[in-house]
């Protein structure tokens, strides 16, 4: 077969992703909550399969359409990479939302991250971390109630247990963006003196100055990030009941890739990094333009959400080719290297399937549908040392292909081969 050839062989290994869409979309519906179901509120989201999911219109008044007008329904169809249906568990949303692929990237050295999009109420929160509560007290490590994030540190210790031929070195860290803002979840002092984000030409990117990063030698680490930035998001929030509503929040993991050069010698060969991001309620961006704010009360409405549409909407219009304003604000500087075309993103967008949340649904999934079209190339974080040794492996993985295609063809003319390589 063509594959078998050397010159294939010779080829550099395509990067894992190479071919999928590096953007991948899913929507989650969530169940009517008790309010809607009591307030009798209709469920107009239909799913016919295959990903995709129908919104219904408002019924038209009678007779105000003629049947071929094309005006006689408002529905709209929509496609995505995957669609969760309200009985969809915690559990399925690991399996088919494609999250096991960003992980064995982010192991593999390219940044990948998560976001959940969707209005106040939509189930980002619960999709990543699980319902309301769950943190407050003893926390059960096998609830079923545990949302994306913990499943899928279980599933990167797992793909990191595979990779014997690296030493894995990961930290995390867990921050909030409240009014442009930048705050440390695993540092509640910083509540009164935020942290700054800065660029560093070193690693070309933007950090958080002083942020607090955890070393994480175990599954219970991550575990504890993770809980104690849950625990410090609620107890910050008391007595502002749409802090929520309003603020980021990011988990991140750094997974370094260590190789052992010779006894005394260790590089890190390859950076990756995993971003759980729970968005500010995307009813926000609406407020700020409706209630006319001036730019900088917009600032403290959500300036980080409106410069994260204005982003999107770049990238994924090949038109604009031109400027991407990352630098507008502190959650798109902090998730530039992955949107910027580096990285690989799973964007989630939850909605309510209630009638009475209708507008906001169609925004939401329409906002979705720009991120769909965003292509991206993301590269791997590698040290050049890393480098050479792949492109040295390629070099011998082709050289033997050559020598197995020789040893194949000569036997095939029904020679033999004298002093065979391959022999002891
Ligand atoms: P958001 O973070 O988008 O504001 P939440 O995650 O807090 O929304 O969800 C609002 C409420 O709806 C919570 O009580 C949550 O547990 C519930 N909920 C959200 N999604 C689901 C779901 N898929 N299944 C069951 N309950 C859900
Ligand atoms: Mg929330």
């Amino acid at each position: 077969s063509l594959s078998d050839s050397p010159e294939d062989a010779a080829r550099p290994a395509p990067p894992p992703g190479q071919g999928e869409d590096n953007i991948n979309v899913v929507v989650r519906v969530r169940p009517l909550s008790n309010k809607e179901s009591k307030a009798k509120d209709n469920f107009v989201v239909q799913f016919p399969g295959n990903g995709q999911l129908l919104l219904e219109g408002a019924p038209l008044p009678a007779g105000s359409s003629s049947p071929g007008s094309g005006n006689a329904s408002k529905s709209r169809l929509f496609s995505f990479n995957a669609v969760f249906e309200p009985g969809a568990t915690q559990e399925d949303v690991l399996n088919y939302s494609g999250v096991r692929r960003l992980i064995s990237m982010a192991v593999e050295g390219f940044s990948c991250t998560v976001f959940c999009y969707g209005q106040t109420g939509s189930g980002k929160t619960h999709t990543l971390t699980g319902p309301p509560g769950l943190f407050d007290g003893q926390v059960d490590p096998q609830s079923p109630d545990h949302g994306l994030v913990c499943r899928s540190f279980q599933f990167l210790f797992q793909q990191l247990r595979e990779r014997s031929d690296f030493h894995f070195v990961l930290k995390a860290s867990f921050l909030e963006i409240y009014n442009e803002k930048v705050i440390d979840l695993l540092n509640p002092g910083s509540a009164r003196k935020p942290l700054a984000v800065r660029w560093s030409k070193k690693s070309r990117g933007f950090f958080v100055e002083n942020l607090f990063t955890v070393d994480c030698e175990e599954l219970d680490d991550l575990l504890a990030v993770l809980e104690e930035g849950m625990r410090n998001r609620s107890v910050g929030s008391h007595g502002m009941n749409d802090h929520s509503s309003r603020s980021h929040t990011i988990l991140t993991v750094h997974i370094a890739a260590e190789r052992q050069m010779s006894e005394d010698g260790v590089f890190i060969s390859r950076q990756g990094k995993l971003n759980f991001v729970d968005l500010a309620g995307s009813e926000m961006t609406k407020k700020t333009h409706s209630e006319g704010k001036t730019l900088e009360e917009a600032n403290n409405i959500n300036k980080s959400l409106m410069v994260l549409g204005y982003c999107i909407a770049s990238l994924s219009d090949p038109k604009k080719k031109g400027h991407i304003p990352y630098r507008d604000s502190k959650l798109t500087k902090l998730l530039a290297d992955s949107l910027a075309g580096n990285g690989v993103t799973l964007m989630i967008a939850c909605i309510s399937p209630a009638k009475s949340n209708i507008s906001e649904s169609l925004n939401t999934l329409r906002y979705a549908a720009r991120a769909k079209k965003i292509r991206t190339k993301p590269i791997i974080m590698m040290d050049p040392r890393e480098a050479l040794i792949l492109s040295l492996k390629r070099e011998v993985a082709a050289l033997q292909s050559e020598n197995d295609h020789l040893r194949g063809a000569l036997r095939l003319n029904g020679e033999q081969l004298i002093g065979d390589p391959g022999a002891p």
